[in-house]
Parts: C-alpha cells; sequence; structure tokens
C-alpha cells in the first residue's frame, strides 16, 4: 500500500472485473486518488490503469479489507463471485459466499471511518412472482419484499442490502445502493461460462462470421424479456447516486424491454448477416421477464439511460469481434 496514502484516496473494489475497470477510469479522469483492488493477479484484470494504485487482495479477508481501505474516504464496492445466468444457477453457494466480501469491507468501512460506501446490488433480488411473464410491469424498489430473490446469488445481494443499511443506521456510514440491471459494453466478460447474454449473443454470432456458419443457438425459447444498460450509463448512474444523498435501494438499469430474439435481431443487423435459430429449451434461463421502473432515479437524480440497445451493441459487438480475432493470432 502507498506511503503517502492521503483522505481523500477512493477504493474501488472489484477493479479487475467489468464495471470495475470502467470506474477506476472514470474516477482517475475526474482527478481522485484511486485504489483499485481485486483478487486476480494483476495480468488478467478486464482493464488496468497506469496512475491508479493497483493492488491484488482476497477481500473476503478482514486484514486485506483494512489494508485496501486504509486513509481512504469512498469505497465502492463491485467485488462478487458472479457471472451471467449460466454461472448463477450452477454456483449457488459461491456466489453467496460473496456475502464474505461486503462484510468484511464493511467492518473495515466502521474502522477507518469511510465516508461512503456503494454496494453493488442487482434486478436479482426482486421477488420472482413479479417477474413470471415477458410483459410484466417493470419492477419498482418495494417489489424486492416480501423476500422471493433469485436463489443463490440473489438472496446474497439482499442480505447484504440489509447490512449496509444497519451498517448506516447504527455506524453511521453513509450508504448507496443501486441495484444494477444487465450492463453490457466493452471490456466485459464475453466467454469462459460467466458472460451475460448480449456478450455471448455477439460472440457467438461473430463466431458464425468466422466460421461461415449459418446458425445460432439460442437459450430458451427467445421470447424471455430483459432490459439492458450500456456500460457509460451505468457509470454515470453510479457517479450520480454516489454524489446524491439518497441511501436507500435504487434501481439503475434501462428500460428498453426487448426479447432475447429482438436482442439477436439487433446483433445480426450490426453483423450484417441472418442466421438460423435454433432454441435450446433445457438451458438456464433464470425468470421470464425483467424490467426497470426508473420512476425513482428519475424524480431523485434526474437519471435515465439514454443510449440505446441498438447504439450500445455496436461498439460492444466491435470490441467482441476484435478480441477473437487477436486471440485467434495468437
Ligand atoms: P465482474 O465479475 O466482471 O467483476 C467482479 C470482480 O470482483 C472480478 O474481477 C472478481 O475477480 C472480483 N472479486 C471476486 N471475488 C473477490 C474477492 N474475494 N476479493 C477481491 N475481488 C474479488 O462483474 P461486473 O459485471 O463488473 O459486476 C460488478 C458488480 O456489479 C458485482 O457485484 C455484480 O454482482 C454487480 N452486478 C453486475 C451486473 C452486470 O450486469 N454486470 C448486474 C447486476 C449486478
Amino acid at each position: 500500500m502507498s506511503a503517502n496514502a492521503g483522505p481523500d484516496w477512493v477504493v474501488v473494489a472489484g477493479a479487475g472485473g467489468f464495471i470495475g475497470g470502467h470506474l477506476v477510469k472514470s474516477l482517475l479522469r475526474d482527478g481522485h486518488r484511486v485504489r483499485a483492488v481485486d483478487i486476480k493477479p494483476l495480468r488478467d484484470w478486464h482493464q488496468r490503469h497506469d496512475r491508479a494504485e493497483n493492488v491484488s487482495l482476497d477481500l473476503s479477508l478482514r486484514e486485506a479489507c483494512d489494508h485496501a481501505l486504509a486513509g481512504s474516504v469512498d469505497v465502492y464496492n463491485l467485488a462478487a463471485d458472479m457471472g451471467g445466468m449460466g454461472f448463477i444457477e450452477n454456483n449457488k453457494a459461491l456466489c453467496m459466499l460473496s456475502v464474505l466480501i461486503n462484510t468484511q469491507l464493511l467492518i473495515a468501512a466502521k474502522k477507518h471511518r469511510i465516508r461512503r460506501f456503494l454496494f453493488a446490488s442487482s434486478a436479482c433480488v426482486y421477488n420472482g412472482e413479479h417477474q413470471s411473464a415477458a410483459d410484466l410491469r417493470p419492477l419498482r424498489e418495494s417489489d424486492a419484499y416480501p423476500a422471493m430473490p433469485e436463489d443463490g446469488y440473489g438472496w446474497e445481494k439482499l442480505f447484504s442490502e440489509r447490512m449496509c443499511l444497519h451498517f448506516q443506521s447504527d455506524f453511521g456510514i453513509s450508504v448507496r445502493i443501486p441495484r444494477f440491471h444487465n450492463v453490457y459494453g466493452p471490456y466485459g466478460t464475453w466467454d469462459g461460462g460467466r458472460e451475460k447474454a448480449p456478450a455471448a449473443i455477439c460472440r457467438k454470432v461473430a463466431q458464425a462470421k468466422l466460421d461461415g456458419r449459418r446458425e445460432l443457438e439460442i437459450w430458451g425459447d427467445g421470447r424471455q424479456t430483459r432490459s439492458f444498460m450500456y456500460i457509460d450509463d451505468c457509470i454515470d448512474g453510479v457517479h450520480r447516486l454516489m454524489e446524491s444523498s439518497f441511501s436507500e435501494p435504487i434501481n439503475l438499469g434501462s428500460s428498453e424491454l426487448v426479447s432475447i430474439n429482438q436482442l439477436v435481431d439487433l446483433v445480426e443487423t450490426i453483423a450484417g448477416m441472418k442466421l438460423e435459430r435454433r432454441y435450446l429449451l433445457d438451458a438456464p434461463l433464470g425468470v421470464r421477464g425483467r424490467n426497470s421502473d426508473n420512476t425513482l432515479i428519475n424524480a431523485r437524480l434526474g437519471w435515465e439511460p439514454n443510449t440505446s440497445l441498438a447504439s450500445g451493441l455496436e461498439p460492444t459487438y466491435r470490441w467482441i469481434t476484435e478480441q477473437m480475432q487477436q486471440r485467434a493470432l495468437r
């Protein structure tokens, strides 16, 4: 840890991941001194920004959190063992173990008198009953209770939200709790089993193009619905939330609802090709339909994403194609 740690360090936990890497970049741009922390060795980080203090630590351990937070004022906890539906449906115990990270970070935050603590929650906290059809109304913050979240991953998020709220009321740490709805963009996970739908579809279409194949595998019947938030909108929302005084859980997502078939249509248009769709009906699916109700965040922060799915997918598809081409050359 650097010796000249002053009072204005901000800590990004999970900085080697997708959202964390983008967040570090924007905090540096805004003139912050950033301590970027992740369990992965530095060579495996999605992005590494040299002007940050980059540290490899396991933040599920008390001592590591203590080191990481020394001399800092704000903490962004984006660290979690997570992935798309294929990962979280098959790794419930691992997902729940992320509770250790948030818990140890909160304990260290209390010790170091952290001013603001942001916990990255998820739309997976919402009660499944509100998501059982493709065209149900968008999810409001109050729909998390009575609790019936996504098993494993969603329960951990809901529990950790509550722990944040109690650290706030009992110990005076000011918390921020965005419930992210599907974030996508360049530098995200795009293969290996943890990728989410937009990256997976971009990769499959790009692969079909490279291989000259005409067929595309889709998980489910393609009629399940979701909304997807471009990474730049996500980072903007995170900053606005952190700078606000809003300390309750709040949706941070797009309200542009699409079916997975429509998502595929968009990627095919970008790629300039049409593929035959083969539907895998026994693949992991998650809920039938999910959208973000942005009434609260609009009213409190004046925030609404401004990147359409069509325009956010373009740089995402381009970036994934480049990664695939570079890998093929290695
Ligand atoms: P990511 O997997 O790319 O990043 C998470 C990072 O946390 C990884 O780099 C991982 O190595 C790190 N990490 C895991 N265990 C750790 C530990 N013990 N100590 C230190 N670091 C550790 O995920 P992301 O997409 O950037 O998501 C960031 C946060 O936002 C996560 O909490 C995730 O649950 C939440 N979230 C993301 C989305 C999304 O669509 N990406 C949606 C809802 C919620």
